[in-house]
């Protein structure tokens, strides 16, 4: 099926007589007849669920919903993006790790990276996206356990060349892991274009409604674990009696270790409530995505012809530098955030920020309401100037989160917020 019938009709399946709604499961805990069944749960020989830090069945239905839309074998949902991410590298290795990151980042991934799991022993090389394999390559080192890259790199929106960097992961026998938040299972699937592992933060369009932060680790099942680079895959888990994960759980040997291990020791479950809420908002991911889509390109094609904005980047506009990538890997749209810089530089940005009516300014991108920010001053504003440039911010940049509004009213409210300047 579609990804516009799989957001509806994929996660919950109701058998005769029960709920048409996935139900709220607001429970921590769950009732078993014999001890033999709970040990065999502890044991991981069993399915089911134990304890809601660790699973729960509201929380499995987008789990599942999500999975499915991005042809994965198996998900988790956590409590934010950040944890998403977080679990993503924490289940490859401990301190000693090395990371190479394309450097244009979220500027919340850029602090994770470079500041607490800094702190924590794991090594980042954040590389320019433009350099050639081979100059990437010269970073790869033996303790090199994985590449990070965003599908549309936040703020700069750079499209990811899939092709250029799954090959170098896989070359190096390490899997890409790919943040997919802004383009979304509907617009783009990175386990199509070579990605081992996706993250979300759901927080933003599959949520879509700016009620719950959340995050999803998505794992394709494709990556060799046993490939010798990943002992923690390959060696007994004293913490389970000595269970090998890649002979026990196969290809879901990641997915399954993140959940058993650091569900369990961390914790960073998304709550029922938030899957809940977070699922229903997934239900109309395609059509809002389709929506976001069209109106951000008409946006980003009326201010690329005002003659008060000096420069424009959206990948569907003909004249961006990603736009043949975006033909390539987001053929049905890309998504719905523009940044762009208006001629008198980063004052007149904020002045624009402040004349807007309809748009409002808030810490936020992908939900339904059109807003905007100024990235050096808020999003990215722990990076120092050059760290920002790197991350493709410069100081000028407004971001703009077009919403499904009437797309005349979106237009109209940047008219007169232009002519204000
Ligand atoms: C917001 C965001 C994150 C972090 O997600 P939270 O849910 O805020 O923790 C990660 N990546 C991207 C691209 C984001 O926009």
């Amino acid at each position: 099926m579609h990804t516009a019938t799989q957001c509806i009709q994929s996660g919950y399946y109701p058998k005769n007589g029960e709920p048409r709604i996935a139900p709220l499961i607001q429970s921590t805990t769950y009732k078993y007849d014999t001890a033999e069944e709970v040990a065999k749960l502890f044991d991981l020989e069993a399915d089911g669920h134990m304890y809601s830090r660790i699973s729960n069945p509201t929380c499995a239905v987008l789990e599942d919903k999500i999975s499915v839309m991005e042809k994965g074998i198996g998900a988790i949902a956590t409590s934010s993006g950040q944890s998403a991410t977080l679990l993503s590298l924490l289940t490859l290795g401990g301190a000693g790790t090395h990371i190479l990151t394309l450097s244009n980042l979220y500027g919340g991934t850029f602090n994770l990276f470079n500041t607490t799991l800094t702190r924590l022993g794991f090594e980042f090389t954040f590389v320019d996206p433009d350099l050639s394999p081979a100059e990437m390559q010269q970073h790869i080192k033996p303790n090199t356990k994985a590449i990070f890259a965003e599908t549309i790199g936040n703020p700069g929106l750079g499209v990811l060349d899939f092709e250029k960097i799954s090959t170098l992961a896989h070359k190096n026998n390490i899997p890409l892991i790919v943040d997919n938040t802004f383009a979304t299972p509907h617009l783009c699937r990175p386990f199509e274009h070579g990605a081992d592992i996706v993250i979300h933060s759901t927080t933003k369009y599959i949520d879509g409604h700016a009620s719950c932060v959340g995050g999803l680790l998505v794992d394709s099942g494709k990556f060799n674990w046993a490939n010798g680079n990943f002992p923690e895959f390959t060696t007994p888990d004293k913490s389970y009696h000595g269970l090998v994960y890649t002979e026990v759980f196969k290809e879901k040997a990641y997915i399954i270790k993140a959940r058993v291990t650091l569900l369990r020791d961390i914790g960073c479950i998304m709550s029922p409530f938030n899957a809940y809420l977070t699922n229903t908002g997934a239900e109309t991911l395609a059509v809002r995505m389709d929506r976001h889509s069209s109106n951000a390109l008409k946006v980003a094609k009326f201010l690329y012809s005002h003659p008060k904005v000096d420069w424009v980047a959206y990948p569907a506009l003909s004249t961006d530098k990603s736009y043949e990538l975006a033909q390539k890997y987001l053929p049905d749209g890309a998504s719905g955030i523009v940044s762009f810089g208006l001629k008198g530089g980063a004052c007149t940005g904020k002045q624009f920020i402040n004349s807007v009516e309809l748009a409002s300014l808030v810490v936020h991108v992908g939900d339904i309401r059109t807003h905007l920010l100024h990235p050096a001053s808020m999003t990215h504003r722990q990076l120092s100037p050059e760290e920002q440039l790197s991350a493709g911010v410069s100081p000028e940049m407004v971001r703009l989160s077009v919403g499904i509004e009437h797309i005349d009213d979106i237009i109209a409210d940047l008219t007169q917020a232009l002519d204000k300047i």
